[in-house]
């Protein structure tokens, strides 16, 4: 499932690929999953892209927003004139038809993920639910300290909460975890001043790698132009044994697969 550093990576190359072009029109192939009214996109101008949490935004001219939410599958394919989609095409949900002939198309095999046209009003109001960017300048250890003293109960789950912390999945919440040598069974109230310290580095750094490697490829993730990774550089995460060869853990936290080190993590 695509978290922050997957996000970021499809962010860098939409941002390549869109840059200076128009969307001439648009046609949406999935209507669960995607507006109707997107269709009305015709000859409009790709403003700028950015990513909030796990999401990505696409402004357009005429203060429209595109609002696409990656779910578990969600992916985007980038074709220059007449490359077809081949075998993904019966999980097309939108098609972009771009001003130099080249299409952009979004396809979600799972049907988790979607599309949205929305008003700046619209979309601020969505935005608004998520937590602050990790990688934020406001994301300082202080910042993280106060954070964490409004929060109780378990901190793994604490850390994968979009409302609490923007970005962090199953993934890098456990990767973060092992980083910082903290048990993921741990309640908030229990973490001391400096394994918050060391936990909040461990977050910073942990996305910020997997942001060089363009992101983690475990199951089905796949940017633009591939595969990433970072998955060879995972410490817990569908593993059997820690970088120190101690052997790993499995326990579920919020339903969720979570590994980690006994030994390691305290
Ligand atoms: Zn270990």
């Amino acid at each position: 499932m695509p978290e922050l550093p997957e996000a970021e990576t499809i962010v860098k190359q939409l941002q390549k690929h869109l840059r200076g072009k128009k969307i001439a029109s648009t046609v949406v192939m999935e209507l669960q999953r995607a507006d109707k009214h997107i269709e009305t996109i015709k000859s409009i101008k790709v403003l700028k892209i950015w990513r909030r949490a796990k999401a990505i935004i696409i402004e357009l001219g005429g203060k429209k927003f595109l609002l696409v939410r990656l779910g578990m599958t969600g992916h985007f394919h980038y074709a220059s004139k007449g490359e077809g989609l081949g075998s993904d095409e019966k999980y097309a949900i939108v098609k972009f038809f771009l001003s130099d002939s080249s299409v952009l198309s979004y396809t979600d095999i799972r049907k988790f993920g979607s599309v949205r046209l929305l008003t700046i009003q619209q979309l601020q109001q969505k935005l608004a639910e998520f937590g602050p960017e990790p990688l934020g300048k406001e994301f300082t250890p202080d910042f993280f300290q106060k954070l964490l003293q409004r929060k109780k109960g378990n901190v793994k789950v604490a850390l994968m909460d979009q409302n609490f912390i923007a970005g962090l999945g199953n993934i890098y919440a456990q990767e973060a975890l092992y980083h910082a040598s903290i048990n993921p069974r741990r309640t908030i109230a229990m973490l001391k001043a400096p394994e918050i310290q060391l936990l909040h580095h461990a977050i910073q750094q942990v996305l910020t790698r997997a942001i060089t490697h363009n992101g983690t490829t475990v199951e089905n993730y796949v940017h633009i132009e591939g595969a990433g990774g970072f998955q060879r550089y995972l410490a817990v995460y569908g593993r059997t044994a820690c970088p120190k060869h101690h052997p790993l853990k499995k326990i579920y936290l919020g339903g969720r697969g979570t590994y980690y080190c006994p030994t390691c993590q305290r």
